[in-house]
């Protein structure tokens, strides 16, 4: 097979606003010469995005790890946190860096997300919050998530990271739960380079989250608990506020090559399109295939190689499953005969180049190639 690209596609590529524009807020910066602590810069990204996410409380941090960590940490949880083995590193860190143990849930095959069915099994008198996660923007079920943590008092925390912008019942996706973390990274749908924001419910958050983001300096006589540095910079929340302004152009762009790939992959024997919520259901952040190796006829890592040598370069994300990491596998809930569901994703999901200035005859070729390895092995002519 001869068609292969000249110059690698990745799987993402950071969104960036024109360089001038960026330039004109950093003259600003320079002029004013504030270039962190809750400067100009990011009280006018943190009310932009208050309006653009709808919500009545939101704080800006220096990454969306360091906003999970210091979220979970403002809502005093203790024992045991019930989340999903299906997710980046980064959610199962920020209960660890709290003394959190988590419980291992497994998750639903077709959201990928937190399996609502089995979470009361596995509520203990230690249970004190549900972690779930939207993965690839599919959102979690979040009405049966609150059902049953009120029933049983329980905190609800969402690790929104794959979520930006979108919406769940026609309602914005961080009105669920206690509270719903984005990353702002350069590899998701809205960045700030590195960046990241909670939204949440209990208005006296605010104030507290202002002291954990900031060492717990309550001003210049008193530090009123044990915080860190977690503060987004001038810096991050200019760019951010230009590429806030790009948000619309490239949802609209993403939907027309989802839709290719849709039209492309639509009758692959064995191909599975993970992430097919559209306009305002979607965040449009990934394009996630699943690849069912008896009707396509090989696995996943197989096909991942063979992209690979045609200068596609996707990603096997999430691999692999928190629960197998060396300080979690000891766990009963880590087990995998108690995760089959999560075990068997986690050998299928293939993250596709997905960005919006990626042409759409790009697009039908890596489906054309896709299609050639497929009729190859089942020994069909193309
Ligand atoms: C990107 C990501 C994070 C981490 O966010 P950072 O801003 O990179 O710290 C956490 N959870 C999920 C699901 C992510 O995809």
């Amino acid at each position: 097979m001869v068609d292969s690209f000249d110059e690698p596609i990745f799987v993402t590529r950071p969104l960036l606003p024109d360089l001038h524009l960026v330039n004109e807020r950093m003259r600003e910066i320079w002029d004013c010469k504030w270039v962190t602590n809750n400067g100009l810069q990011h009280k006018e990204l943190q009310e932009k995005l208050m309006d653009y996410l709808v919500t009545d409380h939101l704080s800006l941090f220096t990454n969306g790890t360091m906003a999970l960590l210091l979220g979970v940490k403002s809502l005093h949880l203790t024992g045991e946190v019930i989340t999903t083995p299906f997710t980046f590193p980064a959610t199962l860190q920020a209960l660890d860096w709290n003394g959190l143990t988590p419980v291992f849930c497994d998750i639903e095959p077709d959201t990928l997300t937190i399996d609502v069915s089995k979470i009361e099994a596995l509520i203990t008198e230690k249970t004190s919050a549900i972690l779930g996660v939207h993965v690839f923007g599919n959102p979690c079920n979040v009405l049966r998530i609150q059902e049953i943590a009120d029933k049983h008092g329980l905190k609800v925390i969402y690790d929104g990271a794959h979520a930006f912008g979108a919406e769940i019942n026609g309602k914005p996706v961080g009105s669920y739960g206690d509270m719903t973390m984005f990353s702002f990274h350069a590899t998701k749908l809205f960045n700030t380079v590195e960046g990241g924001a909670l939204v949440f419910k209990d208005k006296s958050l605010v104030a507290k989250l202002d002291l954990l983001k900031n060492f717990g300096i309550a001003n210049q006589e008193e530090v009123v608990l044990s915080g860190l540095n977690a503060k987004m910079n001038e810096i991050q929340a200019a760019i951010g506020l230009e590429t806030l302004k790009l948000m619309d152009e490239e949802r609209k762009k993403r939907h027309e090559v989802k839709k290719e790939y849709e039209k492309q992959l639509a009758n692959v024997p064995g191909v599975r399109l993970l992430t097919h919520l559209e306009n305002k259901a979607s965040s449009y952040q990934y394009l996630v295939i699943e690849i069912d190796e008896s009707s396509f006829g090989q696995t996943r890592d197989w096909l991942h190689e063979c992209l690979q040598h045609h200068n596609i370069l996707t990603r096997k994300y999430f691999y692999p499953l928190c629960s197998d990491f060396t300080w979690y596998n000891h766990l009963v809930s880590a087990h995998p005969r108690n995760l089959p569901q999560a075990q068997k994703t986690v050998k299928e999901v293939l993250a596709m180049p997905f960005y919006g200035d990626l042409e759409l005859a790009s697009v039908v070729r890596i489906c054309n190639i896709i299609k050639k390895y497929q009729a190859s092995i089942s020994g069909v002519a193309l």
